[in-house]
């Protein structure tokens, strides 16, 4: 079974987690984990050229928790935020005996585990794994695929990419070598909607209409067909370890290369034989995201308040659904009959249904007491913020984890007193005005 690597000190910004950066202490290293799980080295550097990283991506996961002030934090990766009902009943177990009882929903519509036991991780990595939720303890912590929530269910979109996210993550689970991709390189899936599209992934597909697929690199766009769409992915994460291998920086992620040492997508796609041909940059149409409530015909989305999924609104959730994925807007589309009594019995659990409803669009990092950086008691604050069109991201500090991507009111706290809103000070008394007006004005 799985082993796990305990580090103190360590974090990331997807989600609700801290800041990285801090020393590293691995404090547990059960039998055969050492083999079992590749770090990601960095290569020595050419003489002369900038190290832009010194150590290995120690971002969180299922196997390597994070200490942080209010326990050990898990961070489970699911490709394309995708839970069977059985799993997400058995993490509202986990949740309510290992940890504080809830799953965070970060941005990247992962899972966090939060509050859990010193103490507890091979027990943890046991139940994980009696879930299918560790298909492989290796690649455990790269299997980060981003991909509409909603493709498949309404109408929309050019193909159902929730199929692709599945086939791309057991192609990666099933190459080697993509055990050493960072905890961070990120794949994104976009079904042709745009909804996904500009949420910065280092490797984005997207359908687009007569069978064909866009890939997106950061520097071009190229036009393959839909059937290659998987595999070209893997080509060009690969492409990006060669790259990375020879730039010798240890970067994590290709916008981190230095110049003169892109990868060679062009050449990965064609030892992969796969045609592809250079085209403009996708025009999205925007779509934005899935309001609150019905979803078609056949299912449903709510938002979580803060991100926060107690056990029981995932029992409630997970209850006569097919399917659950959980959303890079810290929400949940469930696979079910979106009738009036199933919402009604989702907001009497604290759900969000409504996109008018007190808590639509407000986000929060961690803060005290769970972050020992955070200035203030942010979510405390954020439970208190006014509706309004616009979203509103509240942070405990500079780093300003898991914010959302677009358009966005960003609240940071200055100290205990005292929050900048969009760079500007204002009091903490003041503050729920300040954000009413900001949500409210810039929309
Ligand atoms: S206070 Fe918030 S933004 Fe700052 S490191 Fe902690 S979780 Fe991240």
């Amino acid at each position: 079974m799985p082993i796990c690597i305990v580090e103190r000190g360590v974090g990331g910004p997807e989600g609700t987690g801290e800041s990285a950066g801090s020393h590293s202490v691995a404090a547990r290293f059960p039998v055969g984990m050492l083999a079992a799980m590749p770090p990601t080295p960095p290569s020595p550097a050419e003489p002369g050229e900038p190290r832009i990283r010194d150590r290995g991506d120690a971002c969180p996961g299922a196997l390597r928790l994070h200490a942080a002030a209010d326990g050990f934090l898990a961070r489970l990766r699911l490709p394309a935020g995708r839970l069977t009902p059985r799993q997400a009943l058995a993490l509202a177990d986990v949740a309510e005996t290992l940890g504080d009882g809830s799953l965070s929903v970060t941005s990247r519509g992962n899972a966090e585990l939060r509050g859990l036991r010193d103490g507890c991780d091979a027990r943890l990595a046991a139940l994980l794994d009696d879930a299918g939720l560790l298909p492989s303890p290796t690649h455990e912590r790269v299997r980060n695929i981003v991909a509409s929530p909603a493709a498949g269910l309404d109408g929309l979109g050019h193909a159902d990419v929730q199929l692709w996210a599945r086939a791309l993550d057991a192609a990666l689970c099933a190459e080697p070598r993509a055990a050493a991709l960072s905890g961070r390189f990120l794949f994104v899936l976009d079904d042709g909607r745009g909804d996904v599209a500009a949420l910065g992934g280092d490797v984005t597909l997207i359908a687009a209409p007569d069978g064909a697929a866009l890939l997106e690199t950061g520097s071009g766009t190229l036009r393959l067909p839909a059937a290659d769409a998987v595999p070209a992915a893997l080509a060009c994460a690969l492409a990006f370890l060669d790259a990375a291998a020879a730039a010798g920086t240890g970067a994590w992620r290709p916008r981190e290369l230095p110049p003169g040492h892109l990868p060679d997508w062009a050449g990965a796609l064609h030892r992969a034989a796969i045609t592809a041909e250079p085209v403009p940059p996708f025009s999205s149409p925007g779509t934005p995201p899935p309001a609150p409530g019905p979803l078609g015909g056949r299912a449903l989305h709510v938002l979580a308040p803060l991100g926060r999924l107690t056990a029981g609104r995932l029992r409630a959730l997970a209850d006569g659904a097919a399917e659950l994925r959980l959303t890079p807007w810290r929400g949940v589309v469930a696979v079910a009959p979106p009738t009036g009594a199933r919402l009604s019995a989702l907001a009497a659990h604290g759900l969000i249904t409504d996109p008018a409803a007190p808590g639509a669009g407000v986000t929060a990092c961690t803060g005290l007491p769970g972050c020992a950086k955070s200035l203030a008691d942010v979510r405390a604050d954020a439970a208190a913020a006014p509706g309004g069109p616009l979203p509103v991201h509240y942070s405990g500090c500079e780093r300003r984890c898991g914010h959302p991507h677009g358009t966005w009111i960003e609240v940071t706290a200055r100290d205990s007193g005292t929050y900048l809103l969009d760079g500007a000070p204002v009091p903490r008394t003041a503050l729920a005005e300040a954000v009413a007006a900001a949500r409210t004005r810039k929309s």
